[in-house]
């Protein structure tokens, strides 16, 4: 099969991982896969003053699939202060509710943690992407420069279907145990017992899945102290924006986090680290996570069309940067290596 890609670089890093990625995605041979660039991102503001303009958000309904670098540059801000965030509006408009987040341990080495191999850290978090404390962007209330209020909004579809996805990912997955853990603050917050409420009346469905609740902040350290126990997470936005990053940082860094951005008739695939200006343009950059965002892309579209040639693709790239980055200071200097983002980028497509 043939599909279309519709490409974002976006500021910062992001063009130089994408760069990368695209190589690697040339190199498979199979799917055959056509590229389409889409401008978008803080230099598009100050380009043209829209970040995401309406022929971007097009391009990405029509093509198959989205691949995206990175966006926002700390400068380029809005009058309220806030950031350009096109990345986080595309979820919205294209109503990618499923934000999914594999964290998986590739070489012991990478792992801030003791006594852990390869493999021994393995599961997903599952964020809810457009609901929750994130409901609030482009609202809230400022009033007289004294109060400031964001909402948080739970709403029982928004919950049900993220729940639903995670339930499913578990049986895809299909380990022993299949587990999925509510991560909320349902303790303290109504809104919280809701999404924890909701959470169980899905869970229902699936008998042959474990059920397993954490408090955010305890989970903070249980992901710390027993990372291995995990298979599914799921969780509001904003806990789930929050322990994504923590979690990366289990694995070697968000140099090595890809995500996916799923709703149900179109996704958007990029890492989970923003545009990185503290080393942009330097050839530092860690093009793993893009790479990885590229094969979770493939294993979506093998999926979404039955096609193996797509899912194997996914496999055989998983696999050349077990390959490439499993050896002891191998990588780029995030990784305490020091090869470019290019060299590495390179030895990933020769272990293809
Ligand atoms: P960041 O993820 O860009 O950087 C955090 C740290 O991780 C930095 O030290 C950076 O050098 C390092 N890092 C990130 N990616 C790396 C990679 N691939 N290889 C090696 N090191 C890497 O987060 P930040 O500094 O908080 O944000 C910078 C900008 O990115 C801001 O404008 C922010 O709004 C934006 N941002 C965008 C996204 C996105 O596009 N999805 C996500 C987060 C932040």
């Amino acid at each position: 099969m043939t599909y279309e890609i519709a490409v974002l670089k976006g500021d910062g890093i992001g063009p130089e991982v994408m760069a990368e990625a695209l190589k690697v995605l040339k190199a498979l041979g199979t799917p055959t896969l056509t590229f389409a660039e889409y401008p978008c991102g803080a230099g598009c503001y100050l380009d043209r003053g829209d970040p995401l303009p309406a022929a971007t958000v097009e391009g990405c309904r029509r093509a198959d699939a989205v691949l995206l670098g990175a966006m926002g540059l700390p400068h380029v801000r809005w009058p309220d202060g806030t950031e350009m965030r096109p990345q986080v509006d595309l979820r919205f408009q294209l109503d990618l509710y499923a934000g999914v987040r594999p964290i998986y341990l590739y070489a012991a080495a990478h792992t801030p943690l003791k006594g852990l191999a390869a493999g021994d850290i393995d599961f997903v978090i599952l964020r809810e992407n457009v609901e929750g404390l994130f409901a609030s962007m482009n609202g809230g209330i400022q009033l007289r420069g004294e109060v400031a209020v964001d909402s948080m909004v739970i709403t029982r579809s928004g919950t049900e279907r993220v729940v639903r996805y995670a339930f499913e990912l578990a049986r895809q997955r299909g380990r022993t145990p299949m587990k999925v853990t509510c991560v909320d603050k349902a303790n303290v917050f109504r809104s919280m017992a809701f999404f924890r409420r909701v959470y169980d009346e899905v869970a229902a469905d699936y008998p042959d899945v474990e059920r397993d609740y954490a408090y955010i902040d305890a989970l903070s350290m249980y992901l710390v102290q027993q990372p291995a126990g995990y298979d599914v997470l799921v969780a509001e936005n904003m806990y789930g924006d929050i322990i994504s990053d923590l979690a990366a940082g289990l694995v070697g860094g968000l140099g090595l986090a890809p995500s996916g951005d799923i709703g149900e008739d179109a996704a958007v695939f990029q890492p989970s680290h923003g545009t990185a200006p503290d080393i942009a343009g330097q050839g530092k950059a860690n093009p793993v996570a893009m790479i990885l965002s590229a094969a979770l892309m493939l294993r979506w579209l093998g999926q979404q069309h039955g096609d193996s040639a797509a899912t194997s693709g996914a496999e055989r790239i998983e696999e050349a940067v077990r390959t490439a980055i499993g050896a002891q200071g191998v990588g780029t200097p995030d990784l305490g290596g020091t090869l470019s983002c290019r060299a590495l980028g390179e030895r990933i497509v020769r272990a293809l």
